[in-house]
C-alpha cells in the first residue's frame, strides 16, 4: 500500500485507487496528483492500496479486496491483513475509491446508502447514475468507511484513466478541497435487488444494456446458448459476459431522481 497526502494536516479526505489490482484507472489520477501537486484548502490522503496486485495486473492475489473488508492482521491472505491496514489508514476519511468495470463505459456512482453525504456529492460527479447496494455491501469497503466508489469506464481503457482524473477533481472540488464550482446534474438512483448468476459454461453471452430497463419476457443473457429470460422488469447494472466469475451482474430497481435545484429554489 503506498501513502502521500496533499496539502498539511490531518485530512479528512482520501482518494483510493488500486482496490483491484486489475483497473489501473485510478492509478493514473492519484499519479497525476502527486506529479502537479495542485494547493489544496483541505489535506487530502491519496492511497494505492493493493500494490502487489497492480504489479501482477491481477484482480487480486488471494482473495478480493473489496469483499475482504473489515479485515483482520492476522488474516492469512494479502487482501485480509491489507483491509485491515488500509480501514486503519481511512478511519476518519471521506473516501473516494476509484473502479472500472467490464461491463459499461459511462461514469456511475456506488454508493453504500443514499446518505446525505451522498446526495449532495454524487450528482456534482460526472456520473450518469447512482447505484446503491446495501443489499450487497458485505465486505465491502464501504461497510466500514463513509466512501463513495466510482465506476470510471473499461478496465484499461484510456478514457477511463481519463474519466478518473475529471471525477477525481469533480469530488475534490466538491467537498471544497480543490476551489472553483462543479456541475450539478438530475441524477437517477438505482438499487441493487438480486444477483443474476450464470451456470458454468464456455460462452457467455448479455442482450440487454445497463441501466436500460428489462421488460417480462425479454431474454437477458444466454450461458452456451441458453437463454434466460425476464420474470419482471428490473434495470440491469454491472452485467456483462465474462466481468465476475459466477454472476453476470446484477437487477436493480429506479428508486429515485435526484434533482438539481436551481438558484431559483
Ligand atoms: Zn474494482
Amino acid at each position: 500500500m503506498r501513502v502521500a497526502q496533499l496539502g498539511s494536516g490531518t485530512p479528512e479526505l482520501a482518494v483510493v485507487a488500486g482496490v483491484h489490482g486489475d483497473e489501473p484507472c485510478g492509478v493514473r489520477a492519484v499519479e497525476r496528483l502527486l506529479d502537479e501537486r495542485p494547493t489544496v484548502e483541505r489535506p487530502v490522503k491519496l492511497v494505492v492500496a493493493n500494490e502487489a496486485a497492480l504489479e501482477r495486473r491481477v484482480r487480486f492475489v488471494d482473495e478480493d479486496l473489496n469483499r475482504a473488508f473489515p479485515g483482520d492482521p492476522d488474516a492469512k491472505t494479502h487482501e485480509g491483513q491489507l483491509a485491515h491496514r488500509l480501514v486503519e489508514e481511512l478511519e476518519d476519511c471521506l473516501t473516494f475509491s476509484m473502479h472500472s468495470t467490464q461491463s459499461h463505459a459511462e461514469p456511475f456512482a456506488i454508493v453504500n446508502e443514499i446518505s446525505e453525504t451522498a446526495t449532495e456529492i454524487c450528482p456534482q460527479l460526472p456520473v450518469a447514475a447512482m447505484v446503491e447496494t446495501s443489499n450487497f455491501a458485505e465486505g465491502r469497503l464501504f461497510s466500514e468507511i463513509d466512501t463513495v466508489e466510482v465506476e470510471c469506464g473499461l478496465q484499461g481503457s484510456e478514457t477511463a484513466a481519463e474519466n478518473a482524473d475529471r471525477l477525481t477533481r469533480a469530488f475534490l472540488t466538491a467537498v471544497d478541497a480543490l476551489p472553483g464550482d462543479t456541475v450539478s446534474r438530475d441524477l437517477p438512483v438505482f438499487r441493487l435487488t438480486d444477483v443474476i448468476r450464470k451456470e458454468q459454461a464456455d460462452t457467455y453471452e448479455v442482450f440487454v444494456d445497463n441501466f436500460t430497463e428489462v421488460e417480462p419476457g425479454n431474454p437477458f443473457a444466454a450461458a452456451d446458448g441458453e437463454t434466460q429470460v425476464a420474470e419482471e422488469p428490473f434495470y440491469p447494472v454491472l452485467m456483462s459476459p465474462n466481468g465476475y466469475q459466477d454472476v453476470f451482474g446484477y437487477a436493480a430497481e429506479k428508486v429515485d431522481v435526484l434533482q438539481t435545484q436551481t438558484a431559483a429554489d
